[in-house]
């Protein structure tokens, strides 16, 4: 019988080659009709007899960039196309999935190194599977005059090739080659033109040892030789980043296993469609310089994502270290003046084009735990992240997000849309990029009645860019936002066992929380453990000296006399004179905020145990802790429960007399660190007992450590047990948390 049917498909469905697909099974299946890309994902027109067939097939076949969320189906009255079409867009409802930045194909980089074929050598090549996108985009639905790619005309080849429903470029967006494309210049220093193979003089400069500026996809990047010591030490001058890990990109995945220790998984995640930053582990020996990752064994790999890239490390032999262009925590930059103007003179020049970045992005960060992933940092590949809502929301919320790490969140009608990585509000720059950010997501998901949710942090920039808006306005507890933001990301709405552990955020009772145990669900939750408050020693200045946390805690359980007596590599971080004024300090509780922070707590064990005293980056301390532990250590030190509070002081007495009795020091490391993690893990476990039917969900910086969570991973694994894998785990997600409350609350 002749059926007609219309679909409307929400999901992943635009520039990632799925109305050519359509195309090809319609055909398959002997149907007329069309398909058009619409604001809020497709829709399909089937007439003919095997529309069942095509619909199973349209799941089963599905292009492997491509997601369906929702399949809505509506019979219709008859239709009288001859053949099946493909047709421009179709306006929607504003409910837009945009598209995301993939990776350089496989058979597009098969054509690029093919000098028969007409994009040989063409750093732009890209087709209906692989290619810029969100970068690219101005305003949805995803086509070309909407794109900054609406400046080139195509030449008649690439015409044919895009209005062909055969070829592999068949409407992609940013279709382009040598006669109508953009093209790529080597600029030096003083922004001047250099003749000549734009990769050649930019591989001489990197040869040199010199640093180049590359525009990539998201923004500039800075890269410089991965085995050459002093370039990076120039870089690291160049960005103000003494000490914090860079990535490397090497030419092919062999490459990556001469360097590194990886996994299955790891390989698999290295490999995929956007070729994010894999954390791994790097093999002792290698000849990469000592100054990628100093005093870690752990380092950053992606591989080239782009054809440029792919054409820069054919023409060389050596690994490099790509780098956003920007100075310490401020956001990528996107246009050659800016970057002439911050880094000019330093560059042994730039490698541009004639491409607008239209929304800048960095890098995707993930790491691998057992044989699931974690979200470092979401961005390219990954952002906007969707989540679909089945609850319909009146009002378009605008979550904030938080102060570090920031990224925004919009809900409107069926979905949650989440930012990529903006950065920490701390610069006008990242605070202009906020800004940007918001803009952009009005003008993807145009709406006037808005309500903004944001932080209760009274100082955060987001919490007083919403208190400076005329718009209805709601403050949500941060830690709250995490177990939220995993909720969110798992579709959960029941009531669970949140534990949220981070660095610092602002709880209700005017104190800096960050070890929260909480019974929650999508309306309240209640608070139900926390570390006994401690407090931080000359406030901001405690985050960066672990040793001000370690000194604090030993106030707690010793006198001055004591504590000064104390064989401790905490103690012997001062001078005596020192630990007195911090004293008096602690003692008239002058500017010694409390705080019962789980990421404080990581930095004070990494004081006694000797990791570090004072910090060159955020996370220093997790990463040198982890870097020891012994996975087959697992005796927890004593920790107490008493009513609410978990009282580490016992903890605290052993890691000192377990230092002070050892000489082998770097023994003692690896017992204090492996031992650490099993008392969080005990921790965790503890709340986890008496309540043995809530589901678990972690979520906060602290299980950014690797090893933590490979040991909950295990000891949860008969548990509802939750974490994030597509969203980031840290403060990156808090807008999402905030998002999912609004939609349940507003
Ligand atoms: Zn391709
Ligand atoms: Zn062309």
């Amino acid at each position: 019988m002749m059926q007609h049917v219309r679909l409307e498909i929400r999901g992943l469905v635009q520039g990632v080659g799925f109305r050519p697909f359509v195309y090809r099974e319609a055909k398959r299946y002997n149907l007329t009709g069309f398909v058009a890309n619409t604001s809020f994902g497709a829709v399909i027109e089937i007439h003919g007899h095997d529309t069942e067939l095509f619909i199973n097939s349209l799941r089963e076949n599905l292009p492997s960039g491509a997601r369906i969320d929702s399949l809505d189906r509506v019979s219709i009255n008859g239709g009288h196309n001859l053949e099946f079409e493909i047709r421009s867009s179709l306006e929607g409802d504003g409910n837009t999935v945009i598209p995301r930045d993939t990776a350089l194909c496989a058979e597009c980089e098969r054509e690029l190194r093919d000098p028969r074929n007409r994009r040989f050598g063409y750093p732009f090549i890209n087709c209906s599977d692989c290619g810029p996108r969100y970068t690219i985009m101005q305003i949805p639905p995803y086509d070309r005059v909407r794109t900054s790619m609406k400046h080139f005309t195509m030449c008649d080849a690439c015409e044919r090739e895009y209005t062909d429903p055969n070829s592999r470029r068949y409407h992609a967006q940013p279709i382009a080659c040598p006669e109508c494309g953009p093209s790529l210049s080597f600029m030096d220093a003083d922004g001047m033109i250099i003749k000549g193979d734009p990769i050649q003089e930019a591989v001489k400069m990197l040869v040199s040892g010199k640093i180049i500026a590359l525009k990539g996809l998201g923004g500039f990047n800075l890269l410089c030789d991965a085995t050459n010591y002093d370039a990076i030490q120039a870089l690291r001058r160049l960005k103000h980043r003494p000490r914090k890990p860079f990535a490397v990109m090497f030419d092919s995945l062999q490459e990556i296993h001469k360097y590194t220790n990886i996994s299955k998984y790891e390989e698999y995640l290295i490999d995929d469609a956007i070729k994010p930053i894999v954390i791994v582990h790097a093999k002792d020996s290698n000849n990469l310089s000592v100054n990628i990752a100093p005093g870690l064994d752990r380092i950053g790999v992606f591989l080239p994502y782009t054809p440029l890239h792919r054409l820069l490390l054919d023409a060389i032999d050596f690994p490099l270290i790509v780098t956003s262009a920007n100075v310490s925590d401020e956001p990528m930059m996107i246009r050659s003046k800016e970057l002439l103007g911050c880094f000019g003179n330093s560059l042994g020049g730039i490698i541009n084009h004639n491409r607008v970045i239209v929304n800048a992005l960095d890098d995707s960060v993930v790491q691998a735990v057992n044989d699931t992933t974690v979200m470092l940092r979401m961005g390219r590949g990954h952002t906007p992240y969707t989540v679909q809502t089945k609850k319909s929301v009146t009002k378009r919320i605008l979550a904030l997000g938080a102060h570090q790490k920031n990224a925004i969140a919009i809900a409107s009608e069926k979905n949650l849309v989440l930012s990529g990585y903006i950065g920490d509000l701390e610069t006008i720059q990242t605070q202009e990029y906020f800004e940007r950010t918001i803009h952009t997501f009005e003008r993807f998901y145009p709406d006037q009645r808005m309500v903004l949710i944001h932080d209760m942090h009274p100082h955060y920039y987001s919490t007083r860019y919403a208190l400076e808006t005329n718009y209805e306005h709601h403050e949500l507890q941060h830690h709250y936002a995490h177990v939220l933001a995993c909720m969110a990301e798992h579709s959960l709405s029941q009531k669970v066992l949140g534990f949220a552990f981070d660095g610092t955020g602002y709880g209700t009772n005017n104190t800096l929380w960050g070890s929260e145990v909480m019974i929650a669900d999508v309306h309240s939750y209640e608070r139900i453990g926390w570390l006994k408050p401690f407090a931080l020693l000359g406030g901001d200045r405690a985050i960066k000296e672990p040793r001000r946390i370690a000194l604090s805690l030993l106030f707690e359980s010793h006198t001055l006399e004591e504590v000064l007596s104390l064989s401790s590599p905490a103690v012997d971080a001062f001078l005596p004179y020192e630990i007195r004024q911090l004293h008096y300090m602690w003692s008239q509780k002058l500017n010694a905020p409390m705080c019962s922070s789980m990421g404080r707590l990581f930095d004070a064990v990494a004081s006694l145990g000797g990791f570090v005293q004072t910090l060159a980056y955020e996370a220093q301390a997790g990463l040198l802790i982890e870097k020891y532990v012994d996975k087959a250590m697992c005796e927890p030190f004593e920790f107490l429960t008493i009513g609410e509070e978990i009282d580490v002081r016992p903890m605290i007495a052993q890691i000192i007399a377990l230092e002070s009795s050892m000489s082998d020091k770097e023994e003692a490391k690896r017992i204090i660190a492996s031992r650490f993690l099993a008392t969080v893990e005990a921790i965790i476990s503890s709340f986890a007992q008496r309540y043995p039917d809530l589901p678990i969900v972690v979520s906060g910086g602290v299980f950014q450590n690797r090893t933590l969570m490979e040991k909950l991973q295990m000891s949860l694994n008969h548990r509802d047990f939750y974490f994030q894998q597509k969203t980031p785990i840290n403060d990156g997600s808090i807008a999402l948390g905030q998002a999912w409350w609004g939609i349940y609350n507003l």
